[in-house]
């Protein structure tokens, strides 16, 4: 398309429209994407990258504690949050200055500014108030944290955007919510020394995982004095002098320093203008897109947690390069969002990939499930009763492994590479003919010889 400014024109510098908009530009593209907070987006800025700098602070304290197990003499121990926080920032600054620039590098132009349509070709740059025009569009705008708004007092509430930044470590906390950020957060402040209490309306925390991963996780969580409230529910939140106060359904009140909602995240389309590009939402809000991400308005496509499909930082990346190769490179491809592995950074991490029990009982039918439980050698010394959970989950007809799933230390690391097998359609067998690494935790993944036979097949789904 003559006569505009850009061959492309990626709205938000996060995880899916950085992959794009490099890739775009080193075909040779005229590429400009807009960010209005800083490039990186929320994976480098407020998501993954510094959650696990807080993850791995607040595991310390366990450190500690295991250290002792085996004959260390642990001195006086303190945190310096305000220390942290700057260090914390810092390599955040440096990260968010390595994506600009390796866009800049790309050939792409970075414009630091809110964009919003116009019409179907033409972006308002708001800040600057001026226009550019694109012959193709690409959203790639994220996602918001979502607070039940109607909750009277809830505006006294953080969400994981600021737990970032508090200028305080608070004395006690009271997380809402049952999904990653509940759970990671929960643990976070819990290890950090901060008398946690993580409230959740459900039977149980993390939904949509398998079933024995929820209650080892609630088992383990317990057993680390994590205080976890079910079938709990906020009725409004109340600040006084003596702190917030959390008044529950049912007449239950907490106290606490801060209180912060994980109650989800909406994808962030508000101010975008998409009615005067012609692109359509979703019944749930988000940006409505086929397999290779194109929208209702046939030159705009959209990737990443906007979409919400998989909200995952791999996945945004993927499905931004996969619109890029389609697009410039002249090779159609399509995101496969099948087997996606993932991780939660609680404490002990849960990993997993594929399907879970009920899934594949519903989906495939008969399916064998191998199942260990154990305590893990590392923290025997500490006298603790801590335990690892693996569980796979095989097809019978096919005898193909179609789940994969851990709680324990480093599960995130094993399960990058259970995911191959998983995705290849490996057999049980295949997994049982790889030799066992030793002494590991991960050997027990091709160990498991019998097969688990659940007291009432088919209740857990
Ligand atoms: P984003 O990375 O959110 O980028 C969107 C960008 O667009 C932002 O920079 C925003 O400022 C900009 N923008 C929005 N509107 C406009 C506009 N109109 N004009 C200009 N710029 C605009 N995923 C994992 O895989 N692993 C994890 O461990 C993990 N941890 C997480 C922890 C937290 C606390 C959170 C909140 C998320 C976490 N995620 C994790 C999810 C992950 O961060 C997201 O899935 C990923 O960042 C989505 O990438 P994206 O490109 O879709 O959007
Ligand atoms: P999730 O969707 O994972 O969890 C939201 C939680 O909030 C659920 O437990 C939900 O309960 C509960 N909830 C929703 N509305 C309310 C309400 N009104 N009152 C009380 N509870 C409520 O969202 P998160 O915010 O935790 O994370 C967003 C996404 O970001 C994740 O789904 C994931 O894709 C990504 N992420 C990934 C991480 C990783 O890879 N390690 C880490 C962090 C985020 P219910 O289950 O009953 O609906």
């Amino acid at each position: 398309m003559s006569g505009v400014d850009y061959d492309l024109f990626v709205i938000g510098a996060g995880s899916g429209g950085v992959r794009a908009a490099r890739l775009a530009a080193l075909s040779g593209a005229r590429v400009a994407v807009a960010e209005e907070h800083r490039p990186g987006g929320t994976c480098v800025i407020r998501g993954c990258v510094p959650k696990k700098f807080m993850v791995y602070a607040s595991e310390f304290a366990d450190h500690f504690r295991l250290a002792e197990g085996y004959g260390w003499t642990v001195g006086e121990r303190s945190f310096d949050w305000p220390a942290f926080l700057s260090l914390k920032d810092v390599e955040i600054a440096r990260l968010s200055g390595i994506y600009a620039a390796n866009l800049i590098k790309a050939g792409a132009d970075l414009i630091e500014d809110k964009a919003r349509f116009v019409d179907p070709h033409t972006l308002e740059l708001v800040g600057q108030g001026r226009r550019v025009t694109a012959a193709k569009i690409l959203i790639a705008t994220g996602g918001r944290p979502k607070t039940p708004d109607d909750l009277p007092g809830v505006e006294h509430a953080i969400t994981s955007n600021e737990a970032f930044h508090l200028p305080e470590l608070p004395r006690s906390i009271v997380i809402v919510g049952g999904g990653y950020i509940a759970v990671e957060f929960a643990c976070i402040f819990h290890g950090l020394g901060v008398d946690t209490t993580l409230v959740y309306r459900g039977a149980n925390i993390l939904r949509g995982f398998d079933e024995d991963v929820r209650s080892h996780l609630a088992d383990e969580l317990h057993k680390k004095g994590l205080r976890v409230m079910l079938s709990a529910q906020h009725e409004s939140l109340e600040k006084t002098d003596q702190g917030l106060v959390s008044h529950l359904r049912g007449g239950g009140r907490l106290v606490s320093d801060q209180v912060m909602f994980a109650t989800g995240r909406a994808p962030y389309v508000e101010g975008l203008g998409l009615e005067a590009a012609g692109v359509r939402l979703t019944d749930s809000g988000a940006i409505a897109v086929d397999d290779y991400s194109r929208t209702s308005a046939p030159h705009i496509w959209a990737v990443g947690d906007v979409t919400d499909r998989v909200n995952l930082t791999p996945v945004a990346i993927r499905e931004g390069a996969a619109f890029a190769q389609t697009e410039f490179y002249g090779r159609p491809t399509r995101f496969d969002h099948d087997s996606i592995a993932t991780a939660v950074f609680s404490q002990p991490q849960i990993a997993c990939v594929g399907l879970t029990e009920a899934e594949a009982r519903r989906s495939l039918g008969a399916v064998d499930i191998y199942r260990t439980a154990f305590r893990p050698m590392k923290t025997i010394f500490a006298g603790r009763e801590d335990r690892v959970l693996m569980k796979l989950v095989v097809e019978r007809a096919t005898d193909r492994v179609v789940g994969c799933h851990i709680v324990g230390p480093d599960s995130a690391e094993m399960i990058q590479l259970a995911a191959i097998a998983v995705k290849a359609g490996l057999t049980k067998g295949q997994w049982d003919a790889t030799c066992a690494v030793h002494p590991t935790l991960a050997e027990e993944l091709v160990t498991m010889r019998d097969a688990y036979v659940p007291p009432e097949v088919g209740m857990t789904a």
